[in-house]
């Protein structure tokens, strides 16, 4: 299963025709007054899925529903978007839900809505401003809320959520384990070092994946040095279909906590690993959430494979180093696992 990009540009008063954007981006604009008067969406996927749409029009009520790349709405005359629906098609929309954020006119951000149901101000006779729109795997994401920190690393505290007993084998799949730092570079500090805390999971992760039936490669096994441009030639050369690099990440304020993951932003696949390890650490750690980061670093740019570096915890937060030495180690190879098996398993 494929990760999907919605794209969607706008039509925005006094501005013109805006986009295109993608992915959570916001169309159109907050706090100054302008009206969104007209949006055309689409997606980039080989799947067979559509997406189509219908605008309640200032003046003139719900418009027609429009198809991908189809307008909604008006221009030039002047007319308000004033609320909207969006539902995807085809026979793998069951494998997806489409969400929607609006910004209006008084009210400001609305709660995101999902698969056709209308958001906006119907009958209030105000104006939309601004639209985001996402697409998920069903089953990957817990609530429009959790989406939006994936697209925004936005953080926020979450309740854990009861996890499902990952399913699956992995017989025939090589994934190498990365441990973070070590030998010299001991990487964050606090009650622990990062790179004990990072060897301590790989090696337990690698355990649970054994289990599995996976063939495990490790970058280490043992407190020693490693180069950081190595690690992903260690990858490479074992043909591995996996990379993950396991990290715990470190701040100046002892106070900071929470669960990150980061991956290569031009590789779908990485992406789609990354966001079902981070739920899964979610899930099984429960720590305030901090996002996916999509950036160029060593690990998950020199990978031949999809490739994801976790940050679970802070080495530099002492609650995060008590859970960790209280089941915490084992808790966030599990959820590792989770996200290893759902990115084999789940709807693909
Ligand atoms: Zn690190």
């Amino acid at each position: 299963m494929g990760y999907i990009n919605v794209i969607y540009d706008g039509h925005v008063q006094d501005i013109g025709d805006v986009g295109p954007f993608k992915n959570g981006e916001l169309c159109g604009t907050t706090g100054k007054s302008k009206r969104l008067e007209a949006v055309k969406i689409w997606l980039e996927t080989d799947l067979d899925l559509g997406i189509e749409y219908e605008g309640q029009i200032q003046d003139i009520g719900w418009d027609a529903t429009k198809k991908a790349g189809e307008l909604c709405g008006t221009q030039g005359q002047g007319k308000r978007l004033e609320s909207i629906r969006i539902r995807l098609t085809g026979a793998d929309a069951e494998k997806y839900d489409v969400y929607y954020g609006v910004h209006a006119q008084d009210i400001g951000n609305m709660n995101w809505a999902m698969n056709g149901e209308r958001t906006g101000t119907e009958g209030m006779s105000l104006r939309l401003e601004g639209i985001k729109i996402i697409i998920a795997p069903k089953g990957i994401v817990m609530s429009p809320d959790t989406i939006l920190k994936f697209m925004k690393a936005e953080p926020k505290p979450a309740a854990p959520v009861t996890p499902a007993a990952p399913v699956g084998n992995l017989y025939g799949n090589i994934i190498c384990i990365n441990p973070g730092h070590g030998g010299s570079d001991p990487g964050a500090c606090g009650d622990l070092r990062e790179s004990d805390m990072n060897l301590t999971v790989a090696l337990i992760l690698g355990l649970m994946l054994t289990e599995r039936g996976a063939q495990v490669v490790y970058t280490r096994t043992s407190d020693v040095h490693v180069y950081l441009s190595d690690r992903p030639v260690i990858a490479n050369n074992a043909g591995a279909d996996l990379f993950i690099s396991i990290h715990h990440n470190g701040s100046s304020d002892p106070s900071s906590s929470g669960t990150c993951a980061i991956c290569y932003p031009e590789s779908d696949a990485g992406i789609r690993l990354a966001i079902l390890c981070l739920n899964g650490l979610y899930n099984r750690l429960g720590l305030q959430q901090r996002g996916l980061i999509q950036r160029d670093d060593s690990d998950v740019t020199y990978t031949d494979m999809p490739a994801v570096i976790t940050e679970a915890s802070f080495a530099s937060c002492s609650a995060d180093c008590a859970l960790f030495q209280n089941g915490g180690a084992e808790l966030e190879a599990l959820g590792i696992l989770d996200g290893i098996l759902a990115y084999f398993w789940v709807a693909a």
